[in-house]
């Protein structure tokens, strides 16, 4: 639309200019939907063997754990790691389209907040393996929500707080109900963000460009579908942080 306008502005702009802006513009929307669309597409069809793969992973695993078969059970575990590692990315990918094609479809349901959190640090902890993942004490509270979409934004949290700190250092959750909302925050001991860049975090394919984090491998969606789905679900998410000491990303839903 700026460069429409930046046309106009220019009294010499005549019809034909002006039309050819029109067309890159419906050209581009067309390509970044067909590019959405392909993506969407491609995420479904890997997600389907990979959910039967991780079945079969469960079902051997408890074959080894009755054979007491130890070196099995480690073998497995490391698999299963790498496939939960591959559907958060695909699942990521999926939200990704559907947030580009502007239709998250929310599937509410009533659920206790507090309990998926301890199962999401339990599932981190097991991807991230070194990082000590501290839980401060959740209020027990309900939410109606879509489910699958905040251990989405659990997951990203968890897992960029693990990306971007040492791995030794600790990170700490909480939930907090504040009135009609509830708070949660992750809290980490990492890189830490620069005020400029908070900003823009948020946004589609945003990272931060430093000699850190070229380092460490990623897309950029994950805060942006994270703001998606907290935003649908007429919630907040925000960043609080400070260079060299740490993040703290946290975010809102309305309780009940
Ligand atoms: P990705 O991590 O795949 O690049 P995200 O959208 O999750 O994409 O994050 C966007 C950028 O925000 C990251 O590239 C990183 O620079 C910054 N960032 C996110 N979380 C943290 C964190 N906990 N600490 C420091 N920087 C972070």
């Amino acid at each position: 639309w700026l460069n429409v306008t930046g046309g106009f502005s220019s009294s010499t702009a005549t019809n034909s200019y002006f039309s050819g802006i029109i067309m890159d513009v419906t050209e581009q929307k067309q390509n970044d939907l067909r590019r959405s669309k392909f993506i969407g597409m491609v995420s479904h069809e890997l997600k389907t063997p990979l959910t039967a793969l991780k079945a079969y992973v469960q079902m051997l695993n408890n074959w080894a754990k009755k054979q007491k078969d130890n070196f099995t059970i480690g073998a497995l575990s490391k698999v299963d790691k790498q496939v939960k590692k591959m559907l958060n990315m695909i699942n990521s990918l999926l939200n990704l389209s559907g947030a580009e094609a502007g239709k998250i479809h929310l599937k509410k349901e009533e659920f206790r907040l507090d309990v998926l959190i301890n199962e999401v640090v339990e599932e981190t902890l097991f991807i991230t393996s070194t990082h000590h993942i501290v839980t401060s004490p959740c209020d027990s509270v309900t939410i109606n929500a879509d489910r699958e979409k905040i251990e989405q934004v659990l997951v990203n949290l968890l897992s960029n707080a693990a990306k971007y700190s040492d791995k030794t250092a600790e990170i700490e959750i909480g939930c907090t109900v504040r009135g009609d909302n509830v708070e949660v925050s992750v809290r980490d001991q990492g890189l830490g963000i620069a005020p400029a860049d908070i900003q823009k975090l948020f946004l589609p394919h945003y990272r931060v460009e430093s000699k850190e984090t070229e380092k460490i491998a990623g897309f950029g969606i994950g805060l942006y579908l994270c703001a998606e789905i907290i935003n649908r679900h007429h919630g907040k998410i925000w960043a609080e942080s400070e260079p060299g000491k740490g993040s703290t990303f946290k975010f809102t839903l309305p309780v009940g």
